[in-house]
């Protein structure tokens, strides 16, 4: 889950229409860049670009037994949110000090992202990492189906999760090829751009630090985070730098 800084509310007070903090929270938050264009929008959690219907997500729900109505409008409890992770997230309690969130620990250093596109706490007995991906759905099984020729169809975000993992392996193969050749680093950039799912590309990625830091400047509010050192190392725990509750716990 790739950690982000949103920074202070670009209004000054709590909005009448949460839906109207949307633009501001994909440019900051949810966006990635490649050539000063932008190519695709992301939810918070699960990493996958959305092209429509990427929603404002309120961290701390707004309605149901648990629901913080007089959080609706404040810039501080949004993220960005696909309507797989809505709707496993639901109205679900929020206890700051039980979970990971991306805008305020290092959520990319709490997690392992596998080849077979799973997902796993980093540390396995980590029990705010196995209680956020409870919380997400994150870990699901696959629903992978295959065509008649015997290739994946994901149909699901773990599945896509595997389909960008062979992507980026490919990319890794042209790198590897050429580690020199700019040109063929930038298309590694903009493939990982448009797929999506940053974990996976840093993972894969993850002795050539080179590209990671690309990528960490590629999808915004990655950098901002200050959660990756300049050889783009994680960092640990996170610096929370807008002093959010209960931040840096990794
Ligand atoms: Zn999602």
């Amino acid at each position: 889950m790739r950690p982000v800084r949103r920074n202070s509310s670009p209004i000054a007070g709590d909005y009448n229409d949460y839906t109207d903090a949307r633009t501001d929270l994909v440019s900051r938050i949810g966006s990635g860049w490649s050539d000063g264009n932008h190519l695709a929008s992301y939810c918070s959690y699960c990493e996958r670009p959305i092209s429509t219907g990427l929603a404002v997500e309120h961290i701390e729900p707004k309605k149901g037994p648990h629901g913080k109505p007089h959080l609706i409008g404040r810039w501080e409890n949004f993220l960005l949110a696909c309507t797989n992770c809505n709707s496993t997230k639901k109205d679900k309690k929020v206890i700051f000090t039980d979970l990971y969130f991306p805008d305020r620990d290092n959520t990319f250093s709490a997690f392992d992202y596998l080849k077979d596109g799973n997902l796993q706490p980093a540390d396995p007995g980590d029990q705010i990492a196995t209680d956020t991906l409870k919380l997400t759905g994150l870990h699901k099984e696959r629903r992978q189906t295959h065509d008649e020729q015997g290739r994946l169809i994901a149909e699901d975000r773990s599945s896509q999760r595997m389909e960008v993992w062979k992507l980026a392996e490919i990319c890794l193969q042209d790198f590897n090829t050429d580690p020199t050749n700019s040109t063929v680093k930038n298309l590694i950039v903009r493939n990982a751009v448009i797929a999506g799912f940053f974990s996976v590309w840093m993972a894969v990625f993850d002795h050539v630090s080179e590209m990671k830091n690309r990528f960490v400047d590629a999808f915004s509010g990655t950098r901002d985070s200050g959660c990756f050192a300049v050889d783009a190392s994680p960092i640990t725990p996170a610096p929370n730098p807008d002093g959010l509750q209960d931040g840096g716990k990794v």
